[in-house]
């Protein structure tokens, strides 16, 4: 039975999409089977993995809205053994259309339950929101992976995410638990990544990945390309660490 992560925070260019994506498809390199479920209007994880937007006949709205099997929605990808349910503009009324509909935040849960038996892994890309499409990704999930820039005010907007999350698990999934934050984007030039990479793990210990994701060029040109950074510049230091964070997820089971 396959394991299901939603990558939420609710701060846009956090790294969320670039993680979902190399994530998937380095999980899928070592030999796992990956879903990739893009649940953010923007669709860039669909893009990113080189899925042409404008040539998608049906993507996760339908599958939302429309309860259409999620089955039906499900493309391969470049990278053999990941999947993909794509997104596209379209998604961007569901947040609305939802609001009046029945088990409006079980939907996802409902619809990947069909389909989770032949995955290893699925990984939710969250839109930059906490509103219903972040809520039906919580409530499908076993578990939350955070990325969180190396930045100033890195930790602001957490505790938000964080009491979404602990309501998630109130009310609608009692089993989801942080699977881990991610520290993306280091600068190792300047001292205030070392000081924010110290004030994180202050906060959230021991689950904190060890791995630390650098800035790297070769991770911002690849979705340009329609490709993972294991397939794009399999040698670069992108590559590498994405790598390592697979490792990392496969040990945390
Ligand atoms: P989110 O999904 O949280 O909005 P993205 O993954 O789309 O964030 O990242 C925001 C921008 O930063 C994108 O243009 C992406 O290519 C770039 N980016 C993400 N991670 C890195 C990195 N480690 N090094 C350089 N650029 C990155
Ligand atoms: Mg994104």
């Amino acid at each position: 039975m396959g394991k299901t992560i939603a990558l939420a925070n609710q701060k846009g260019g956090v790294g969320k999409t670039t993680t979902a994506v190399n994530l998937g498809a380095c999980l899928a390199s070592m030999g796992k089977k990956v879903l990739l479920v893009d649940i953010d209007p923007q669709g860039n994880a669909t893009s990113g993995i080189g899925i042409e937007k404008a040539e998608v006949d049906y993507c996760i709205y339908d599958v939302l809205v429309d309860d259409l099997e999620a089955s039906k929605a499900i493309k391969p990808t470049i990278v053999e053994k990941l999947h993909i349910i794509p997104a596209t503009i379209q998604l961007a009324g569901a947040e609305i259309e939802l609001v009046p509909t029945i088990s409006r935040e079980v939907r996802l849960k409902r619809a990947l339950e069909d389909v989770k038996e032949n995955y290893d892994y699925i990984i939710i890309d969250c839109p930059p929101s906490l509103g219903l499409l972040t809520l039906n990704s919580l409530t499908a999930s076993d578990a939350v992976l955070i990325p969180v820039q190396c930045e100033y005010y890195a930790l602001e907007g957490l505790s938000q995410l964080l009491n979404t999350v602990r309501l998630v698990q109130k009310h609608l999934n009692q089993d989801l638990r942080i699977e881990g934050v991610l520290l993306t984007m280091l600068d190792a030039r300047t001292n205030l990544g070392i000081q924010v990479i110290e004030e994180v793990k202050k906060y959230f210990q021991d689950k904190v990945y060890r791995t630390v994701i650098p800035r790297n060029v070769r991770l911002s040109e690849a979705p340009s390309h329609g490709e993972p950074i294991i397939t794009y510049d399999p040698k670069s230091r992108g590559a590498e660490v994405y790598l390592d964070l697979a490792k990392e997820v496969l040990t945390n089971g």
